[in-house]
């Protein structure tokens, strides 16, 4: 009796441990799958306090001058995000608008009267403002109003104090603060916008019902997150431009950097990210709180941490040309699509020329 028992209990245990051991692979997959996807997440030290607001819809839109900007069309719903929690996919899609816009102005320079090209050139334009509304709609519009100038409310001042290293193609240095709104706000009409004064401060009204900070964010975001806040489809194309071309002169400095003498600062003139702010908090560690003024800023330093990152590479993949970030040093393809893909183009490359040695050889 006291064996059957025993032998009952060990088969219970034996059991019960294959379930467990069941439950602890599954365990570990599961670990395994959240730090192969973790492992693609940049590390970004510190938190982001100041989050962005993106609209339900935007619109391109001519001014009375025939600039073309991107407004939002629809106010109704909007989404508050935390750009750091997007880190990866906001860096990606705007080099990839950077990279598309790039191709574009190359090809424009390179028509040369051919209307086929013309045509081409014509169709890549459409393509890249829809790419664009994209964009926009994924995350809303950059803020430049904000991060162009020294002032930290604009609205309020009477003046505006342009930064030298702007977004706008500025040239004066200082700009009578209505003048300088009216270039963000082509397609509000009188009485939209308005500015009230309390002890000297000045406060935005505006005649919608959009988020306000109460002064709690520079003021100057009140306006940005209005649907009379629009930004010039060019601004945003020179920006994310920059920002790409910034990317390909670092990698081929990358591949000299052994015979560097002295450090290189890339694009010094544009690269710029000026007025980031900074808090430290204390929760369960300390932490630095970024306080960005600008959309702008924000990518900008994403930029920075994911280039220098020693654990994950910002990468162009072998096949596709895209970006994507790659855990190792050999990993050189986005997707297993894309190594599949390069591999059978390498099967079909080998083949070719067996057959053309065969060739040779009758
Ligand atoms: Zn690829």
């Amino acid at each position: 009796m006291e064996n059957y028992k025993r032998s009952e209990n060990n088969k219970k245990s034996e059991n019960k441990s294959e379930n467990e051991f069941l439950n602890e692979e599954l365990k570990l997959e599961e670990e395994r799958q959240l730090k192969r996807k973790e492992s693609r997440k940049l590390n970004l030290g510190g938190r982001y306090s100041t989050d962005w607001i993106c609209f339900e819809d935007y619109q391109l839109k001519e001014d009375k001058n025939g600039d073309l900007y991107v407004v939002p069309s629809s106010v109704e719903r909007l989404k508050i995000y935390n750009p750091f929690d997007l880190a990866e996919e906001l860096l990606i899609d705007t080099l990839k608008l950077g990279d598309a816009y790039n191709v574009y102005k190359n090809d424009l320079k390179n028509i040369d009267g051919n209307a086929y090209k013309k045509r081409k050139v014509k169709k890549n334009w459409e393509d890249l403002k829809a790419q664009l509304l994209d964009y926009v709609k994924s995350y809303g519009l950059l803020g430049l109003i904000s991060s162009s100038t020294y002032n930290r409310n604009v609205i309020g001042d009477k003046d505006v104090l342009i930064m030298e290293r702007n977004s706008l193609k500025l040239k004066e240095r200082i700009m009578d603060t209505q003048a300088y709104m009216a270039l963000f706000t082509p397609f509000a009409e009188k009485g939209d916008l308005g500015i009230e004064y309390h002890k000297n401060v000045g406060y935005l009204v505006k005649y919608e019902d959009t988020p306000r900070f109460y002064g709690k964010r520079p003021m100057v975001m009140d306006l940005i997150f209005s649907g009379y806040y629009a930004e010039k489809v060019e601004w945003i194309f020179d920006y994310v431009s920059m920002l790409a071309k910034h990317y390909n002169q670092l990698m081929t400095y990358k591949t000299k950097a052994s015979r560097l003498t002295e450090p290189v600062t890339i694009l010094a003139n544009e690269f710029e990210a000026s007025k980031i702010g900074f808090t430290i908090n204390q929760a369960d560690k300390t932490v630095i709180a970024w306080a960005f003024d600008s959309l702008k800023t924000t990518i900008q330093t994403i930029y920075g941490f994911s280039v220098t990152d020693e654990n994950i590479k910002l990468k162009r993949c072998e096949n596709c040309d895209g970006f994507y970030f790659a855990v190792t040093a050999r990993e050189k393809y986005c997707s297993a699509a894309c190594r599949n893909r390069s591999n059978v183009r390498k099967t079909r490359q080998r083949q070719k020329e067996i057959e053309e040695v065969d060739k040779e050889e009758v």
